[in-house]
């Protein structure tokens, strides 16, 4: 059975006292949490250590690292290996966010990489794909976010890619307010399930959990969830007010 997965990414924002409060703030709050259900953090490096104690024998929740190296260790400075993120408990690495790509040249071979060497260290990716505005303009978002897969995961045996957690994140919709229809987000899951199921067969596309992201907010999450192969959300702005976020996790199916 695929994981519903609530995860937030703080991106480059608040202090750590900020974050300390949003997350006390969000996990005071009662939830119930199914056995498939999870609920994620994405917070900045300065933070992981200080999120990852709050969070220490919740179950179902993680702290995640938004970003990590593709190299074990060794002289790259200003970089972070995931032996260090493994060292302070965290099991979760966010790969190949739109900003990561746009901003930090991240192609689909460093992106490979980095998959393979969060595999090897036992750490779940959360690989990112989607399509910039003109690509879907032209019509062609389906070949250009299956490329993407197939580039940065195709090289992995089905049960490596089992460990994967895909998040569709259609450029033109993060951060803008713009947000895909739920009909345009289930008709890309379903597209990039299949993708999967040619690869791999169809229990493994099953069993792989899609979190669409794009201006998921309170007013919009359970509609957008309760779409058939919409596993739940990769959430940003909403994710920084408790609040909207309690309410996106409490819309997980
Ligand atoms: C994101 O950061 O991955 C994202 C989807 O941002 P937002 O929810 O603000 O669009």
């Amino acid at each position: 059975m695929r994981k519903q997965i609530a995860a937030a990414n703080w991106k480059m924002n608040l202090t750590i006292k900020q974050g300390e409060a949003l997350l006390d703030a969000i996990i005071a709050q009662p939830h119930s949490l199914g056995a498939d259900q999870q609920v994620v953090f994405a917070v900045p490096f300065p933070y992981l250590a200080m999120a990852q104690q709050k969070v220490e024998g919740k179950n179902n929740v993680f702290i995640a690292a938004q970003n990590c190296y593709s190299k074990k260790s060794g002289a790259y400075t200003g970089e972070t290996s995931v032996e260090m993120l493994q060292s302070i408990g965290i099991s979760v690495v966010v790969l190949g966010h739109s900003e990561r790509r746009e901003y930090f040249n991240e192609s689909n071979q460093l992106l490979a990489d980095k998959v393979n060497i969060c595999l090897e260290y036992n750490i779940t990716p959360i690989f990112c794909c989607g399509e910039p505005l003109d690509i879907r303009e032209a019509g062609t978002q389906n070949e250009f976010v299956a490329k993407q897969l197939e580039e940065s995961l195709f090289h992995l045996s089905a049960e490596q890619l089992q460990k994967v957690v895909i998040a569709y994140e259609p450029i033109w919709a993060i951060g803008t307010g713009k947000t895909a229809t739920s009909a345009q987000a289930q008709e890309m899951h379903a597209h990039l399930r299949a993708v999967l199921a040619k690869q791999y067969g169809e229990e493994v596309a099953a069993n792989t959990s899609i979190l669409y992201g794009g201006s998921v907010k309170a007013g919009n999450a359970k509609e957008i969830f309760s779409q058939p192969d919409v596993d739940g959300g990769l959430v940003g702005g909403a994710s920084l007010i408790a609040d909207e976020f309690v309410t996106i996790i409490n819309s997980l199916k």
